[in-house]
């Protein structure tokens, strides 16, 4: 009998007052007994939408029944089995708007956990030193993987698991991708990403940083000369857009991207660290996504005294998580919605030192069925401010479409691929990922590694198809 509890069991997490002052983890993860609680509120239901709700259909009753009766280890082979990267999407992942949208128990209250229950077993599986399954035997055939973001690291996983030798470049000198230059580590702490990369490295996935492809060596050089017999590119999206009002180039004013790299990747929140980083007293954060949540609630850890979120829509119609806006809300975080900037003020040496901002209000729906901003007439206002960071999204960087003669891309940069098999416009070239979709979600990139594996091994590996 399952048990009824109407709600997800809870979760502890650091004080909003204390956390706000750190970087470590604001979740603090279920224990055993949590989780098995937890774990028994699942129907095991027959038709188990929650699989088809998952981007890579991680077989989500199997493992949380082994969770429910016990059985740990099962539960994190099932798991792993499906998920190369489980206790980072167990953290991270849009459970509201994926497998616990149609979980059964979601229907009259609230849905199992399920991504509570994948950190817990995931995690679980760290600590007891557990890997995934050995590969199959080795089949001779190198595949190249461009970036090791989500996407990249997937498809590198799912290809090494069906035994082919996989080589991944990295542009930066640590591999992760956003995991590990963007969230934030009171987030997603970056000795668990590293572990996960590392769980991948057991398996005989190569790792090689600091190569810029399109740079160092050119996509057609890999497949031509080094003797890959394909390449998957999974470069990301992060060049960052920016407004385009006047005063963006003053000294204060950040894209996200660099603002978290600092801090993140740099590591700008340890006090032994020399990376530098200029937040005042006063922040502004431009956007509504999980980007712009991350930015603010760094900025409050890094010492800003007010930090404010400023939105051109209202809060329904806000991308980032649900949980991420209730973090910052807790944590102090002002939220200026329907308010859009004009112009940032800076003093006599060029540093920020104001905004301008316009009032907003929703009109008609735009392409995108939300409802268009549009002024409202004779609101605009002056906020003083010290630094800004701007997040409102990112583009993919031409450097890799540039460099390859007849790789197709979108007008805005996204790389156009098949849609089931997610090649490219070039033979033994496929793509996904933030490359492809522009930004999107850690889970949906790494679908799309997962299934250009499989399409990669029915190409290279006739005996499959
Ligand atoms: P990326 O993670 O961007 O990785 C691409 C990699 O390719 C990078 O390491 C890059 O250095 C490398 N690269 C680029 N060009 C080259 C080249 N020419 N040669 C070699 N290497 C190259 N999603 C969620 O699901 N939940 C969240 O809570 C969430 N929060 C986010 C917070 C922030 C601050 C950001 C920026 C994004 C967030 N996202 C979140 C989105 C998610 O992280 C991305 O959708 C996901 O990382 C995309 O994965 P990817 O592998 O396509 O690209
Ligand atoms: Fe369990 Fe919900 Fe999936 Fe049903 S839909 S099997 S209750 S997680």
């Amino acid at each position: 009998m399952a048990n009824m509890q109407p709600t997800k069991t809870p979760m502890n997490e650091q004080d909003p007052i204390v956390r706000g002052k750190n970087f470590q983890e604001v979740a603090l993860g279920y224990t055993a007994e949590q989780a098995r609680n937890e774990a028994e509120r699942c129907l095991n239901c027959k038709h188990r939408p929650c699989v088809g709700g998952c981007p890579v259909g991680v077989r989500i009753p199997d493992f949380i029944t082994r969770v429910a009766q016990g059985d740990m280890a099962g539960a994190y082979q099932i798991l792993s089995g499906d998920n190369a990267l489980p206790a980072v999407c167990g953290r991270v992942c849009p459970q509201e708007n994926q497998c616990e949208q149609v979980c059964v128990r979601g229907i009259k209250h609230e849905p199992v956990g399920i991504g509570r229950l994948e950190r817990y077993v995931a995690d679980w599986g760290m600590a007891q030193g557990m890997a995934p399954s050995a590969p199959e035997n080795e089949n001779g055939i190198k595949v190249a993987v461009v970036g090791s973001g989500p996407a990249g690291l997937s498809c590198a996983g799912a290809l090494r698991a069906r035994g082919y030798s996989v080589t991944i470049f990295e542009a930066l000198h640590t591999p992760g991708g956003v995991l590990m230059y963007g969230i934030p580590e009171f987030r997603l702490p970056k000795a668990l990403v590293q572990r996960e990369i590392d769980t991948l490295k057991k398996i005989g996935v190569t790792i090689v940083t600091n190569v810029v492809v399109g740079k160092s060596i050119t996509l057609d050089e890999l497949l031509a000369e080094e003797g890959f017999a394909a390449v998957f590119v999974g470069s990301g999206a992060g060049l960052p857009n920016f407004q385009n009002i006047p005063g963006e180039d003053l000294c204060g004013v950040y894209s996200a991207n660099e603002f978290l790299t600092r801090i993140n990747l740099m590591k700008a929140y340890d006090k032994q660290s020399r990376t530098p980083v200029k937040v005042g007293r006063r922040v502004a954060v431009i956007g509504g996504g999980n980007v712009a949540m991350d930015a603010a609630r760094s900025a409050l850890r890094m010492g800003a005294e007010k930090v404010s979120i400023i939105y051109r829509r209202s809060e329904k119609e806000m991308p980032a998580r649900l949980e991420e806006v209730h973090h910052a809300k807790e944590e102090g975080i002002e939220f200026k919605l329907l308010t859009n900037p004009t112009r940032i003020g800076g003093d006599e040496r060029g540093n920020v030192r104001s905004m301008e901002c316009v009032e907003m209000e929703l009109g008609e729906a735009d392409a995108s069925g939300r409802r268009r901003p549009v002024k409202k007439p004779g609101s605009e206002f002056t906020m003083d401010v010290d630094t800004v960071v701007v997040a409102i999204g990112n583009s993919p960087n031409p450097l890799i479409a540039s460099t390859t003669p007849g790789l197709a891309t979108q007008k805005w940069g996204g790389l156009i691929v098949d849609e089931d098999t997610l090649k490219t416009s070039r033979d033994r070239v496929y793509a996904g990922g933030d490359a492809v979709t522009g930004a999107a979600t850690v889970i949906l990139a790494m679908g799309a590694g997962k299934r250009a594996a499989e399409a990669i091994d029915r190409q290279l590996n006739p005996t499959r198809a």
